[in-house]
Parts: structure tokens; sequence; C-alpha cells
């Protein structure tokens, strides 16, 4: 595995002082930028349009691309999951969800995760690291090529949601550069504004993100309508519990700019969180702090390990329509790509898990350029 400077994780003028560095010309680092998040070439061969000793030169100290795709599963609505590996053999999974009018893709921050969500599968992984800026761009250059090609512009927009492995606010600055450089014009050109990040509710991440101007949609997992239950399906409530990060979203909500979507998701647990009690605590929490925010309703996807069933169909209506009686908008989300384990929370890494599998590569081939 080529070592050295991975290059998709730099922003254009980081790439123009690292040529400079090199002897040369600034131009080349412009050039260079837009063959890898433009173009979204994975390497430097297939860059013609620099000269051959430039492209060696590169080879010897820096990297176009550092994730192997070692499996690929394709569901049967449409949905692919990734499963990479990083240059230090950690799983990385992405998902493509297409969708008639636009593409999701979802993302992972972390190979594994630290919190310890019981109804989470990638939980039982552990952090194993969180991942670079140039990671997280990755996912999303090879989910793109392998879709529609090598740099073939997408035909329809593509948004990205911070839903996958790990917790985006325990790796916050490597998020934020990512975002920061798959928005540029020159490059993949998703802009914050079709984003959207995932938090288990890390606090003091929350009151930071209100601070930066050019940032994601922000959604906060909430699960449960009280401390007691949230400490159990959630242990990070117990370092911050709904009171502090019900106040911080009500900080971060009076910095919202027209458009903002801001949401809570509701994992719906059968027998555990879906009761009419509980969606009327959960109404009047949200009430109390006056949040004007939406709630997504997320069907349980189930995993072997996992100890829970998905709530039925009549109580996820029902807890909507107590949730809507008392203000506040719901929606439930359709699970996607459950087949291939690729729905949320089904994350980990999960080998061999249906027969769906196409496409399966032998480890250290890339789906590149
Ligand atoms: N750590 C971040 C992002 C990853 S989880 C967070 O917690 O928000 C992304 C979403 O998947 C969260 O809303 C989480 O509650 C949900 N989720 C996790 N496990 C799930 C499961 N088994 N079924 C359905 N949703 C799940």
């Amino acid at each position: 595995m080529n070592q050295g400077v991975h290059l998709t994780g730099l922003d254009q003028s980081e790439l123009v002082s690292f040529v400079e560095q090199l002897g040369v010309p600034a131009y080349r680092g412009r050039q260079i930028f837009a063959a890898l998040q433009n173009r979204r070439l994975r390497n430097f061969d297939n860059m013609t349009d620099l000269p051959k000793e430039l492209r060696a030169r590169l080879t010897q100290v820096a990297s176009a691309s550092t994730l192997t795709v070692e499996s690929r599963y394709v569901s049967e609505d449409g949905t692919r999951r990734y499963l990479m590996r990083t240059h230090d053999n950690l799983p990385v999974e992405t998902v493509f969800i297409p969708e008639e009018r636009r593409d999701t893709i979802c993302f992972s921050s972390q190979s594994g995760c630290p919190l310890q969500c019981t109804f989470c599968l990638t939980a039982q992984l552990g952090l194993l690291r969180s991942l670079t800026a140039g990671e997280i761009v990755e996912q999303i250059i090879v989910a793109l090529n392998d879709t529609y090609g090598v740099g073939v512009k997408p035909p329809r927009g593509t948004n990205l949601v911070g839903m996958g492995a790990g917790e985006p606010f325990l790796n916050f600055d490597s998020l934020l550069k990512a975002l920061r450089i798959m928005a540029s014009l020159e490059g993949l050109h998703i802009v914050p504004n079709r984003v959207t990040v995932s938090t288990a509710g890390v606090v003091p991440r929350i009151l930071d993100l209100a601070n930066v101007p050019d940032r994601p949609h922000l959604a906060i997992s909430l699960a449960a309508p009280t401390d007691e239950l949230r400490n159990e399906l959630m242990p990070i409530n117990k370092k911050w519990p709904l009171e502090e990060l019900l106040s911080a979203c009500k900080e971060f909500e009076k910095t919202l700019r027209p458009g903002e979507r801001f949401t809570f998701e509701y994992v719906m647990l059968r027998d555990v969180n879906d009761s009419e009690e509980q969606a009327r605590q959960l109404a009047n929490l949200l009430n109390r702090y006056g949040l004007q925010a939406k709630v997504n309703l997320i069907p349980h996807n189930p995993a072997d390990p996992l100890p829970y069933q998905p709530s039925s169909e009549e109580k996820v209506v029902l807890f909507r329509s107590i949730l809507e009686a008392k203000g506040i908008h719901t929606f439930v989300r359709r699970p996607r790509g459950r087949d291939i384990f690729a729905a949320c929370g089904q994350l980990a890494a999960k080998q061999g898990a249906t027969n769906q599998v196409i496409g399966s590569l032998p480890a250290g081939t890339s789906l590149s350029a």
C-alpha cells in the first residue's frame, strides 16, 4: 500500500502548497485537486494531463486513494453497501441509496464506534479509530464512481448523511474539513445544505456547530423520552443527560437560518420505547423546551445479536398521531437496504449476511479509475 500524504484529504490551497514544496508551479495543485475531486480519479497514472515525471514523483510521496473495496452488496431496492478497508486494514462502510429525485450517500465518520447504544450493531465493534478527512471524502468518490462510472456527473443531485458507523461529533475537525473539501465548486460540489450530520448528543460540539458559518443540517438521535430509559439505551446520556442535550438544542435552534433542517431521530423498539405514554412524554419534553424541530421515527432494523424487535406498524402510526396532536411534525422513515444489512444501525462489517452479494472483490482491489 502506498504511503505518503493522502491528497484526497487536502483542500485546494493545501494542495497548492504541497506541490510548491515539491518545486512544482501552483496551477498543478489546482489541476490535481480537480483530478481527484471533480474527475474522481484515484490513481496518479490516470492523470494524463500531468507530466509523466510529476506523476512518478507523486506516486513516491503521496497517494490518491487509500481505501480498498472488499465487498459490495446490492439490495433488492437498489441500495448498495460497500465494505472497504483502510490502509491499516480497518473496516469502513458506506451506503448508496438511490431515490427518484436524488441519491443519498450515508458515510461513516469512524471505523467502529465508541458509544455503546444497545440497539446498534456498530457499537459491538467498539472504536477502531476515527477516519481522516480524506477517508471520509473517498467514501463518496468510491460510491459515485461505482454507480455512475469514474468521473461521470451523477444524473441526480447527491445528498449526504453522516449516519454510518461512528459518532461524527467525536471526529469533528476531520468531518468539517471533509465537508469543506466536498463543497468545493472545483470538486464534488456537494454543498453543506445537501448534508445532514447525526449525533448521539455530544453537547459541546452541538454548541460549536451553532457557530460554524457553512454548516450541515443537524439531526439528534434521541431514542428515549426519559433519562432513565435513555441511560439504558444510549449510555452517552449519562455524560450529557436530556436536560443538557435539549438546552444545547435550544441554543442551536436560535441560530437556525431559513431553510435549515433540524431533526430528532427516534428509533422505534417494540415494547421498549413505543408506548402511548412515551409518545406523550416525548411530545411534552420537546414542547417544554419550545423546540420546533421535527421528529423522524425510524423503525428498528433488527440484527441477530441485538435484543430488540421493530415496533408494529400500528404502534408507529399511533405514536406518530400522538406527537402530531401535540403539535410535533413527525415523519416515519422507510428502511432501505435491510436485506443487505445496509440500514441504520446494521453496519458492522458484516460479511456473508446475504446471498445478494454482487461483485465481491478480492481484498486489495480498488474500484477506482
Ligand atoms: N452516532 C451517530 C450517527 C450514527 S447512527 C448518532 O447516533 O446519531 C445513525 C442513526 O441510526 C441514529 O439516529 C440511530 O439512532 C439510528 N440507529 C442505530 N441503530 C439502529 C437500528 N438498529 N435500527 C434503526 N435505527 C438505528
